[in-house]
């Protein structure tokens, strides 16, 4: 099972400084940047997915800058990503057309023979056929029973933007086309993939699953595998639920992308970083916020309308780093650093709405989870070039590099997670081979 990390030109500064909260000097965007490839001692995934949603053209805006965009289209999705050095190179680059970026159209604005020359050109191993989103969900509905107009027409022209994405792909044998599942129900999606599978893929990515609790998807890989030969490979499209994958290992899943392990670093309300703990299994600490009072859009509003002074937010702002720091050196206290911070902390997380019990509580709760950060010190206990390098500070959340480095080092703990997970299944089902030549084998 392949952990594709599904990109979004998330990069760091190698050079950035923590001390002073500065990119290396001269640092140029992107050229002086580098990926999670570039920058861990081993690549944290096993291939690179690329939406067409991310990269943006002329109808949509991506993430990519224009020039970016044209870099990308001019020397290819392998060199623009600098995903081919060494080994690298041999990894696979997985494309699709983002289908989110449209859903909201009456049908896709790309042509199979576009979305097919954008992936030839652009070098890319493996490309998805131009599928529609079918926001419907039917858990119950049986074979092709249920879905409104629009999902079966969104299911129809999913189908046959396939059959020619498939037929137009037989030209490039290097290429691998896959098949993209839509469907409002198990039974429909398990019908369109028995479909895609007579039109003669064998890999066929699974969308629409990101808003499906665990059990619906259970459901629905259940009468996918049921419709299609042992042989089909499976692709999970966007798959959020990446920290319960080894639940889906069973249905013969050949590869999925995310990219949540990097987003929780920054977006969760409280597991930013991720530790593997003994027995294999994902935990996850808080990170210490401690934002610059320049930046934090309440802090700002709070100043600006004379609530606090800037130079008193400034001074418990480094009085809450310089704690956090010398803890990290082993000098003052865990109770020290956690007042210290919490003392910050306050001003920020109070919220006008809500009364002061509610308030009250929250800040307990943070503290609670910050307390256990602080105690622990995870990161001493990591040995990625993030941690070694950072220490405390990828522990910080504040600033892009820091968070994005945080980022980084739960990419390189899931995709051990995803390795472990695997082998355990190995084992548990491989019992002729004995495990002494299955260890020397990995
Ligand atoms: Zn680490």
């Amino acid at each position: 099972m392949k952990f594709i990390y599904a990109d979004s030109l998330d990069f760091i500064d190698p050079r950035y400084d923590f001390a002073t909260d500065r990119n290396g000097p001269g640092r140029q965007l992107y050229w002086d940047d580098q990926y999670p490839h570039e920058f861990m001692a081993t690549p944290p995934y096993d291939g690179i997915l690329v939406s067409r949603g991310i990269v943006g053209d002329h109808r949509f805006t991506g993430r990519y800058t224009a020039g970016q965009s044209m870099r990308f289209r001019r020397v290819g999705a392998r060199k623009f990503l600098r995903f081919d050095v060494g080994a690298l190179s041999e990894k696979p680059i997985y494309g699709d057309c983002g289908a989110f970026s449209y859903v909201n159209e009456q049908v896709p604005p790309y042509s199979s023979a576009e979305i097919l020359e954008f992936y030839v050109d652009g070098g890319f191993t493996h490309g998805c056929s131009v599928d529609h989103v079918i926001f419907d969900f039917d858990r119950e509905a049986k074979g092709m029973d249920g879905g409104s107009d629009d999902a079966r027409r969104r299911f129809e022209i999913t189908l046959e933007n396939a059959r020619d994405f498939r037929a137009l792909s037989r030209r490039y044998p290097a290429f691998t086309p896959l098949g993209v599942v839509q469907g409002w129900s198990p039974d429909s999606k398990a019908l369109a993939a028995q479909k895609l599978e007579s039109m003669g893929y064998d890999y066929l990515a699974i969308g629409g699953m990101v808003p499906l609790n665990a059990k619906s998807i259970h459901i629905c890989l259940e009468s996918i595998r049921k419709k299609i030969k042992p042989s089909t490979r499976l692709h999970l499209l966007g798959f959020a639920k990446a920290e319960q994958i080894s639940e889906f290992t069973k249905y013969g899943i050949e590869s999925f992308d995310s990219t949540s392990p990097l987003l929780r670093a920054f977006k969760d309300a409280r597991a930013n970083y991720y530790v593997l703990k003994a027995d294999g299994a994902l935990d996850y600490y808080t990170a210490i916020r401690i934002p610059q009072a320049t930046e934090n859009s309440r802090l700002l509003r709070a100043t600006k309308e004379g609530r606090y002074r800037q130079e008193d937010l400034t001074e418990l702002e480094t009085a809450a780093l310089a704690a956090v720091r010398d803890l990290d050196k082993g000098k003052g206290s865990v109770d020290r650093a956690l007042e210290t911070v919490l003392a910050y902390n306050k001003l920020f997380m109070l919220d006008p709405t809500k009364d002061e019990k509610q308030n009250e509580r929250a800040l307990e709760v943070t503290g609670t989870h910050l307390l256990r950060t602080l105690k622990d010190r995870p990161w001493k206990n990591c040995h990625c070039r993030v941690c070694e390098s950072a220490s405390v500070e990828v522990l910080i959340f504040r600033s892009s590099n820091r968070n994005k480095r945080r980022g980084f080092h739960n990419l390189g703990v899931y995709y051990d997670y995803v390795r472990r997970q695997l082998n355990v299944e190995h084992q548990a089902t491989d019992v002729e081979v004995p495990s002494r030549r299955r260890a020397a084998k990995r």
